[in-house]
């Protein structure tokens, strides 16, 4: 209700819930889906589990999302889903991307398993496309250790998801029996313990979101202020951002040159907690050694394995991974003097950036 959703189906992790939601779609061996490079790994395993082909568009970089102008040209007759990720919690346009989805018939499910409560004009997130798919994951903004779900208001949708993710049983709504429906299934149930924890932590979710919220746009109209530090832009329909990373871009030249881990060991050494995020995901070696194994070599030949890296890079995405910095949605929740104290940080390196870029 809270994500204006129709159906939910509970699961063991956010990573089930998007294996799920494929499992649902029928995604296999042969099949192409659309993924972004800025994003935590599952987002393409899952893509794997189905021995389907990940197809990576380049990250726009003022946004860090999925970039929608790049989209269409990576569609071709094998697509069968595309995954935008909402990164970070700020929403990918969605507009164009369900817009080119409805042309060339793809289906697109939502990776929101970062993006609890953000909105896409005035929605949640997580009520646009085939289905959207949630974490409960210890870092995420709403959280019991581990945990996922699916949210859809297509009922044929629903039940599908729920038979994959219960060995195929599926209920009946009326009479509440169970019958088997053909199909590759698994167990990836969420437990009552889970659900449980759940249920007490949705008490103060909006609270926590608005406190996030203000806290990180009163950050951002201090960061904007200073040279070299270019906080992440909204698309315009983003109407409600969750911050579950806050994310920047930092610019060594207006640092007197101080490379990026060293502006990160200082900050951190001003005891504000950051990390340079994502690597590039469309060059890890789980991906090249997973599309050399047997099955893809015999489904895909070799041909198309070998032409896979030049056909997926990302050149804007691996701009991105070596300026980014983060701050994580806990960071968030406390007064707004913390982010007094995060841009007087900022400001203090930058005032000292000479004398850090000269030492070792
Ligand atoms: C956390 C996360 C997942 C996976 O969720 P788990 O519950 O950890 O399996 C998938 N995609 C994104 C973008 C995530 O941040």
């Amino acid at each position: 209700k809270l994500n204006d959703a129709k159906f939910c189906v509970a699961t063991s992790s956010g990573t089930s819930a998007l294996l799920t939601s494929l499992g649902a779609l029928g995604v296999g061996p042969g099949d192409e889906v659309i993924v972004p490079p800025y994003t935590f790994m599952a987002t393409v395993t899952v893509v794997l589990l189905h021995y389907a082909m990940p197809v990576f568009v380049d990250s726009d970089r003022e946004t860090f999302l999925m970039d929608p102008r790049k989209l269409e040209q990576a569609i071709t007759d094998r697509t069968a889903a595309i995954i935008p990720v909402h990164i970070g919690g700020a929403v990918a346009d969605m507009d164009s991307i369900l817009a080119i989805a409805k042309k060339r018939n793809v289906r697109v499910i939502g990776d929101a398993c970062q993006a609890h409560l953000a909105q896409w004009r005035n929605r949640s997130a997580g009520s646009w496309g085939t289905s959207a798919c949630y974490s409960f994951q210890l870092s995420k903004n709403l959280c019991s250790g581990e945990g996922g779900a699916i949210l859809t208001n297509d009922e044929d949708m629903a039940d599908k998801c729920h038979a994959f993710h219960n060995c195929c049983r599926r209920r009946n709504r009326s009479s509440g029996k169970t019958t088997y429906q053909g199909g590759r299934n698994t167990n990836v149930r969420m437990t009552e313990f889970q659900g449980a924890l759940l249920l007490s932590q949705m008490e103060g979710v909006e609270e926590r979101a608005r406190i996030r919220s203000e806290n990180a746009q009163y950050l951002t109209s201090m960061l904007r202020e200073i040279p070299g530090i270019i906080p992440a832009k909204m698309y315009e329909g983003c109407t409600r951002n969750a911050y579950h990373i806050y994310m920047f871009r930092y610019q060594p030249e207006h640092f007197a040159n101080l490379p990026r881990h060293k502006f990160i060991r200082a900050l951190s050494a001003e005891g504000i907690p950051c990390s340079g995020g994502y690597g590039p995901l469309n060059k890890v070696d789980f991906i090249r050694d997973a599309l050399h194994s047997r099955p893809y070599l015999r489904v895909y030949g070799k041909e198309a394995i070998e032409k896979w890296a030049e056909r997926n890079e990302c050149p804007e995405n691996d701009k991105l991974c070596s300026e980014a910095v983060w701050f994580m949605q806990n960071m968030f929740l406390g007064p707004r003097s913390d982010m007094d104290e995060i841009a007087a940080a900022i400001r203090k390196i930058q005032a000292h950036a000479p004398a850090l870029a000269a030492k070792a």
